[in-house]
């Protein structure tokens, strides 16, 4: 007969179980209170005391957060206890004196300024990510500002070439040109990748800055300037584009502009929602796969948003801005994809930069007839594999027959995948544009199209990159994207054909 219990030699073998796991984490804990301890030691004893305090530096925040005994995770939270002058050495240094790895939402001290995204207008709040001490304790974002360059902020910082007490002087550094509120920028369905107040923040919440002495920077900055590119210059010459004093300024084809910078803020249940996956498991996925840097991406699910350390995107309008959101006005538009090697350095082995130029003067045509031409330029170098995953391809296709047929193979057998640039949050910044509609886009990219219209923005034209602006050598990307679903009014090469194009192999391109 089977028995119904634990019998008593199993119950102790449990007890045993459970007190040896406990000995694994006390010695866990241990060693990595030692660690940390000795990664300040190092700090300190590195730490030259070339800064000298001013009368506004207030205490560091760490010495009134509680002790280790009081948290709910002690190893994890503050950790490393230090002699007075140690301390005083690394205040002085501009650093405090306690590592925080992380921290927790009942915590004593943590009370993050209200951040309600969606909430309409401005007291929705502000996004607070700095880890500056009179702010670390508001923060109610996690991350930092700068996207990638948040990683040279840090450098700048550890190397004394920046003061950790700098706040920035934002006098005349208003927007250069107007641009909405719109009903969107209130709606937390339709913009999850930027903060729509981005752009306004240190006005919008001087108050909070000054009275709370909160760290609040903009994610957003629009400026004017003039633009020249020598293939404008030649579509003057050959007629194809006529000055007009406004847009297209002269005879050198000089460009009028307004450009929008735009770093990338996330609301992570939104991200998540449009990606169709479970906002835990995109915390994990990004807490671990960089390197384990966000732990309050795991333990501060009180906090929604996310500025990651990836590129943003820029807005190049040409015409008046105000007409981007216009109905009655055409808008043509183009979304551009960084590729450095062709967009600055003329590589021919793809229509990246044919195509941005298109784009650009199709949109300057579009503002000189009374609508409104945008070009937005994604930093999302190599279909967002980077240049290393890119030069791979090119060398893999190059040693090979470089067939058409097997474009996206090359790259699928190197990367796993053959795009990873998700054009799901992509539609953002048409939304914070105030974009209702296109009436011409200048793009054959499926995906893109089907993120626009999948946001409710309809795409009434689609423009493909003219045959005679294709350089040679990039057909077989060109051709190999047109059979795997790319726009096209001409003609759609069946698998067999794609065997016959190929591009240029490497004895063409070593001399
Ligand atoms: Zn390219």
């Amino acid at each position: 007969m089977a028995s119904s219990g634990p019998d008593a030699s199993d119950v102790g073998n449990g007890v045993a179980d459970i007190l040896q796991a406990l000995k694994v984490i006390q010695e866990n804990q241990a060693r990595l209170a030692a660690e940390v301890e000795s990664v300040s030691h190092r700090f300190d004893s590195l730490a030259p005391s070339t800064h000298s305090p001013t009368l506004n530096e207030k205490p560091s925040p760490e010495q009134n957060l509680p002790a280790e005994s009081s948290l709910p995770q002690p190893a994890l939270a503050v950790v490393s206890k230090e002699s007075s002058s140690a301390r005083v050495q690394a205040e002085k240094a501009g650093f405090t004196s306690r590592i925080i790895l992380t921290t927790y939402p009942k915590q004593i001290g943590i009370n993050p300024i209200p951040l309600n995204w969606g909430a309409p207008g401005p007291k929705r709040g502000p996004v607070v990510v700095s880890r500056s001490s009179s702010t670390i304790r508001k923060r109610n974002a996690i991350g930092a500002h700068g996207g990638s360059y948040s990683i040279y902020f840090a450098l700048a910082l550890a190397s004394k070439q920046l003061n950790v007490n700098h706040r920035p002087d934002f006098t005349n550094t208003e927007p250069a040109a107007n641009i909405g509120p719109f009903p969107q920028w209130s709606d937390k369905k339709k913009i999850v990748a930027m903060d729509p107040w981005g752009h306004l923040a240190p006005w919008l919440y001087a108050d909070t800055m000054q009275k709370d002495d909160v760290d609040i920077r903009p994610t957003i900055a629009i400026t004017k300037a003039h633009m020249k590119l020598p293939e404008l210059e030649e579509s003057v010459r050959s007629g194809r584009l006529v000055p007009d004093g406004k847009v297209c300024l002269n005879e050198a084809g000089e460009l009028a502009v307004t450009k929008f910078a735009v770093e990338p803020v996330w609301y992570l249940p939104g991200v998540a929602e449009r990606f169709g996956i479970d906002e835990g498991v995109l915390r994990r996925s990004l807490f671990e796969h960089t390197g384990g840097s966000y732990p309050e991406l795991i333990t501060r699910g009180d906090i929604k948003v996310f500025l990651p350390p990836i590129g943003g995107l820029t807005v190049y309008c040409f015409g008046d801005p105000a007409k981007m959101s216009d109905e009655n006005a055409r808008l043509s538009l183009r979304i551009h994809d960084e590729c450095n090697g062709s967009d600055v350095f003329g590589s021919d082995i793809c229509t990246c930069r044919p195509y941005l130029i298109f784009g650009i003067e199709e949109a300057v045509k579009e503002a000189q007839n009374g609508g409104s031409g945008v070009v937005i330029y994604f930093r999302k170098e190599g279909r967002a594999l980077g240049e290393v995953t890119k030069y791979l391809v090119y060398n893999a296709r190059k040693r090979g027959e470089d067939r058409a047929s097997d474009y996206f193979k090359r790259t699928e057998n190197i990367a796993g995948v053959k795009d990873m640039r998700f054009q799901a949050l992509m539609p953002d910044i048409l939304h914070w544009l105030g974009i209702k509609k296109i009436d011409r886009m200048l793009s054959m990219s499926n995906m893109k199209h089907d993120a626009i219209v999948g946001q409710g923005i309809p795409i009434h034209e689609r423009v493909e990159l003219p045959e005679e602006l294709i350089p040679a050598d990039s057909r077989v990307e060109i051709d190999a994207k047109i059979t795997a679903g790319y726009f096209t009014t001409g003609h759609r090469m069946t698998e067999d054909e794609l065997q016959a194009v190929k591009g240029r192999m490497w004895e063409d391109i070593d001399h």
